[in-house]
């Protein structure tokens, strides 16, 4: 008996550290070597698809893509996704601003100079964070400015408009003022902060790209 209670705490304090070393035993998508991304299961945000789809990442945080480190957007994700696809609410909040006039481009063109010619929504969160979803679909946002929305709600369907090379949802989260006058430019003063999900697999330094995780990411049910 004492055997057994022996090789039970043995197991389970194997298990326990393994667990709890998850991120220190990995470098695998370390790419912001400096961010603290908070715990999955403390996270005050969902992933912005709906519960039971799968989607995989086309470029994550601090990349040497257009989310390069010390950018306003280094803690942006990428999501490949079909024009249409529905995005939902990755945290309750009021919507602020609304772009939804362009016109979806075939296959997408690289071009910074479309940058202000994204469709797009904004929401401000309770705690004054925005999230700010970019590239949707011609008239693609659902809700309109001053509406409340509540996490996991459809708000918008995604596309292929403005600075984009092929269809995905670009999304961040920002911490700051807006204090750009220019209506399209709502995140270029405000930061991007890390965030991580409460409903889909571990990711301890954020969701990662394609390369190292071929299978995406499952929305799952919280
Ligand atoms: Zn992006």
């Amino acid at each position: 008996m004492k055997k057994l209670i022996y090789v039970i705490i043995c197991f389970s304090f194997i298990y326990c550290s393994k667990k709890e070393n998850k991120c220190e035993d990995s470098e695998l998508g370390v790419n912001c070597p400096d961010a603290t991304f908070i715990n999955e299961s403390d996270s005050p945000y969902v992933l912005p698809w709906e519960i039971g789809k799968t989607f995989t990442i086309g470029q994550s945080n601090c990349t040497d893509g257009s989310h390069f480190i010390g950018g306003y957007n280094q803690f942006a994700y990428d999501v490949n996704m079909p024009i249409g696809t529905p995005i939902v609410a990755i945290r309750s909040g009021v919507v602020i601003r609304v772009v939804e006039n362009f016109i979806d481009l075939e296959p997408g063109i690289n071009d910074s100079a479309l940058v202000d010619k994204a469709n797009l929504i904004v929401i401000e969160h309770e705690d004054g964070t925005k999230a700010d979803y970019l590239h949707l679909t011609l008239n693609g946002a659902l809700k309109d400015v001053g509406d409340n929305v509540v996490q996991g709600e459809i708000i918008a369907l995604s596309g292929n408009t403005g600075w984009t090379s092929g269809p995905h949802l670009h999304f961040q989260v920002s911490k700051c003022e807006d204090t750009d006058p220019r209506p399209n430019y709502t995140w270029f003063e405000c930061e991007s902060i890390p965030i991580t999900f409460k409903n889909t697999k571990e990711h301890c330094h954020g969701l990662l790209e394609l390369e190292l995780m071929p299978d995406g990411y499952t929305a799952e049910k919280y």
